[in-house]
């Protein structure tokens, strides 16, 4: 089994990102600019925001991060993207999902400029990305064909399971893997709560990719021999060996199915890096286009 490695990956594609920031300012451009905004004092959210500043620090970017209270009104959060969007220093706007029940997810994101929009949530880089056109790919699905596409792993013809639909992981993914391009091309069938014989569906995958946000959920029995899994889900569950009183896992049974698959992404450490690599990625392209 080979462990696919997004934490060294991601350090890698890092590295390539400060050259290029290098060479950017060296060429007389300027540093890329990521702006951020987070509502709420959510524990997890407030996690992935300072990891994703404390990132932009590293490879040489600036960051700006927005926040606002919980009961920040839609107005007035809208109002703070519509200055990000006319703000010439700022080159990617990401706004930290989930946001409060009171504000409308859809209409915050549809508020954030196309060019700006490094999450690549908008409609319309989700329309571009499905048509192959140029757009930003959502950085989870984007770090999931990147790890695919820098370990070799071939995708063609394969037949690739992803469980999950959502917005921003499942949905994307499969449309990327079935897309004609490198990786890609495969053979997409797309699982969620309604489906049927899930087990069935997924041992017939060659790839699996597994984003459903339930701790453990795909067993041994639930994969083919030699097939390549790539899971995306972050649950804590206590854990009486940590510290902290809890751990990470993913939606896979690492230990179970470890020895009957041929590549597997740990967690943490696969998936979860490669995110805020593609992010940053995302911010690179949004300044160079600027530029
Ligand atoms: P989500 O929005 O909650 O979507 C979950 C999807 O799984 C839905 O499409 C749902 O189906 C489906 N599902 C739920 N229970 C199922 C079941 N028993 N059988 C089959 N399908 C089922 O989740 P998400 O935002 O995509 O996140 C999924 C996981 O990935 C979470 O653990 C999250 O923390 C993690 N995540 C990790 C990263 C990273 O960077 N590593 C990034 C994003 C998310 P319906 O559509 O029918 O409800």
């Amino acid at each position: 089994m080979i462990l696919l490695d997004g934490k060294k990956t991601s350090n890698e594609i890092k590295d390539e990102i400060a050259l290029e920031v290098d060479s950017l300012i060296n060429s007389g451009g300027k540093k890329p600019h990521l702006a951020a905004i987070l509502v709420g004092n959510n524990g997890a959210s407030e996690t992935y925001v300072n990891a994703k500043v404390k990132a932009c620090n590293k490879v040489g970017f600036d960051s700006t991060l927005v926040r606002l209270e919980d009961s920040v009104s839609e107005d007035k959060l809208i109002d703070e993207i519509k200055k990000i969007n006319n703000n010439n220093l700022i080159d990617g706007l990401i706004v930290q999902l989930p946001l409060p029940n009171h504000i409308n997810e859809k209409k915050i994101i549809n508020t954030i400029d196309v060019l700006k929009d490094v999450d690549g949530f908008h409609p319309i880089n989700i329309g571009n990305m499905t048509l192959n056109l140029p757009s930003f790919i959502p950085a989870t699905p984007a770090g999931i064909i990147e790890l695919l596409d820098r370990y070799k792993i071939d995708t063609e013809g394969k037949n690739c399971v992803v469980i999950g639909r959502s917005h921003i992981v499942g949905l994307p993914v499969s449309i990327l893997m079935a897309r004609n391009n490198n990786p890609g091309n495969a053979t997409v069938t797309l699982v969620h709560s309604r489906s049927k014989n899930i087990k069935d569906v997924c041992l017939k995958a060659d790839i699996l990719i597994v984003a459903l946000g339930k701790a453990n959920f795909v067993n041994s029995s639930m994969v083919k021999a030699g097939c390549c899994i790539i899971d995306v889900g972050i649950t804590r569950i206590p854990s009486d060996i940590t510290k902290s009183g809890w751990k990470l896992v993913g939606d896979v049974d690492f230990n179970d199915v470890k020895d009957k698959v041929s590549y597997i992404t740990p967690v943490p450490g696969g998936v979860g890096p490669m995110t805020i690599a593609m992010l940053l990625k995302n911010t690179l392209l949004a300044a160079k286009s600027r530029n």
